[in-house]
């Protein structure tokens, strides 16, 4: 499935372009622009302006990539394509990785959890909650805030646990201790 550019965008990413096809320069009339992903979406490309190009046809047709070292295009275009590119694998790669950090500071927290809690799982909203003090205050504070909490309530649900671990944040915060 591709997803339609716009016509803001396809005005915008065409006059950027200068109304030129950015791999081998060619320009309307002799050929038809498409404005089209670098890196495709279904390989994680955005839509985001960066990662668009004004392309002919045929260019576009073939793998960018391949298409940059067999046609010769303008090399400040070529220049600016690379980077683009180079900029996009590294942000697909940083949010890959925040992603990866994300999942196991969720495992952290249900271990975390459960091991205080002496059960074998954690209800999702609390859990959402719980990772994002995790993240915010550290695991080391959540697992105090958990214990109290689980101390004070030795049988209560996880939902009641959770709102006494927040009552925990917020007298933090009102007192000064944490923001
Ligand atoms: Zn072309």
């Amino acid at each position: 499935m591709r997803k339609p550019v716009s016509k803001g965008t396809r005005f915008r990413i065409l006059a950027r372009d200068n109304y030129a096809c950015q791999y081998c320069g060619g320009r309307p009339p002799e050929i038809v622009l498409v404005v089209d992903h670098i890196i495709p979406v279904k390989e994680g490309g955005t839509g985001d302006d960066d990662n668009l190009i004004a392309a002919c046809q045929p260019c576009n047709q073939g793998k960018a990539a391949k298409r940059l070292e067999s046609v010769a295009p303008n090399p400040t275009a070529r220049k600016r394509i690379r980077k683009n590119r180079r900029d996009l694998i590294k942000a697909a790669a940083l949010a890959r990785e925040a992603e990866e950090a994300l999942h196991e500071l969720r495992q952290t927290v249900v271990n975390l959890w459960c091991s205080v809690r002496q059960t074998d799982d954690i209800e999702t909203s609390t859990l959402h909650v719980m990772v994002r003090y995790a993240r915010d205050y550290g695991v080391p504070m959540l697992g105090d805030w958990i214990t109290k909490a689980a101390t004070k309530f030795p049988y209560e649900r996880d939902y009641k646990i959770g709102k006494y671990v927040s009552g925990i944040r917020r007298k933090m915060i009102e007192q000064g201790e944490i923001t």
